[in-house]
């Protein structure tokens, strides 16, 4: 069961959305592990990759993913195009519809962006991450590898660390674990907490060794030095002291708890460059593989709506 028409949010998905695209993925994970990569899911479709802020993991992601279903794909460069003269977001929307993609992947500085896209072009959009709203792609990434590493993703205290308020990380997550019955923690300084975190049902700690103890997964994320617009924190050094996770506070979250972070990792900043290569316990690696598996997954269950509603508008036209 998936029923929507683009992603472009954990928000409007049901838990069977989730469970149904996570388990697809599983079987991408399988492909993605052979010599021969190849599925024609989408064959015969058009994928564009819109990029308006810098990425490596996911566009590279998204690229790939499209390329092993058979899409043919490309990558707008948005530095060198027409949006660099003035060309408003919509009039660049409109302009790539006319060439008829399938699928277009979206990523804006402004939260909220790609919706508005998405509102003015008949194919599915996804979101790549928007603004500090969401990053759907990246939450059912992590929500993948949480599962099988854990087997599960309900009744998991899950601690999620750093500068949550400018995070589309940690807005894409809380809402699909929470919609998962994970238990959340929400670790960081004060004046990195979202306004109303309380309200969210969720436990905020502004002690990381208090958020995590017996935390099952340490989910860290990236100072967002480009959304900050004044002091948030007293210095790099002062933060690593209280919330980068090293050796001693990991050894409060249980022991067999894994750490996770989205990238690009600033070592020595919210974490210690050691732990995050620790075999033992860090899964980063893993996310980065399952990203291309769920990608995979999202766009084959977008496509098959696109064709399903096609297909409708077709008949409807002869009947
Ligand atoms: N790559 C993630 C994002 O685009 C996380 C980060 O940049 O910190 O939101």
């Amino acid at each position: 069961m998936f029923r929507a028409r683009h992603l472009l949010g954990i928000e409007p998905l049901a838990p069977a959305e989730i469970t149904t695209l996570l388990d697809l993925a599983e079987t991408y994970v399988e492909l993605n592990r052979r010599t021969v990569k190849r599925s024609d899911a989408l064959a015969g479709m058009t994928q564009i990759n819109l990029f308006f802020e810098n990425s490596t993991r996911t566009q590279s992601s998204f690229e790939l993913a499209g390329k092993r279903l058979g899409a043919d794909v490309m990558n707008m460069d948005v530095a060198h195009s027409s949006v660099k003269k003035g060309e408003t977001l919509i009039d660049t929307a409109l302009t790539l519809n006319a060439m008829h993609p399938d699928l277009l992947v979206v990523r804006h500085p402004q939260s909220g962006a790609v919706d508005l896209l998405a509102q003015k072009v008949n194919c599915a959009v996804l979101n790549a991450g928007d603004g500090r709203h969401e990053h759907p792609t990246q939450a059912l990434l992590d929500a993948l590898t949480i599962r099988r590493a854990k087997g599960r993703l309900h009744r998991l205290t899950v601690a999620i660390c750093g500068d949550i308020a400018h995070s589309r990380v940690a807005r894409s997550n809380m809402l699909l674990l929470g919609k998962m019955e994970a238990r959340l923690r929400l670790v960081g300084p004060a004046t990195l907490m979202p306004s109303g975190a309380r309200e969210l049902g969720v436990e905020v700690y502004e002690d990381m060794r208090e958020g995590l103890k017996g935390a099952d997964v340490v989910m860290m994320l990236r100072l967002q030095k480009e959304r900050m617009d004044g002091g948030f924190i007293p210095s790099e050094r002062e933060y690593y002291h209280r919330w980068g996770l090293d050796a001693e506070k990991l050894a409060l979250a249980a022991p067999d708890a894994i750490v996770m972070h989205p990238g690009p990792m600033n070592r020595g900043v919210e974490i210690d460059g050691t732990i995050a290569d620790d075999i033992n316990h860090s899964v980063i690696r893993d996310q980065v593989e399952m990203g291309v598996a769920v990608r995979m997954a999202a766009m084959d269950l977008l496509a098959r709506n696109l064709r399903a509603e096609r297909g409708r508008a077709a008949s409807g036209v002869m009947a």
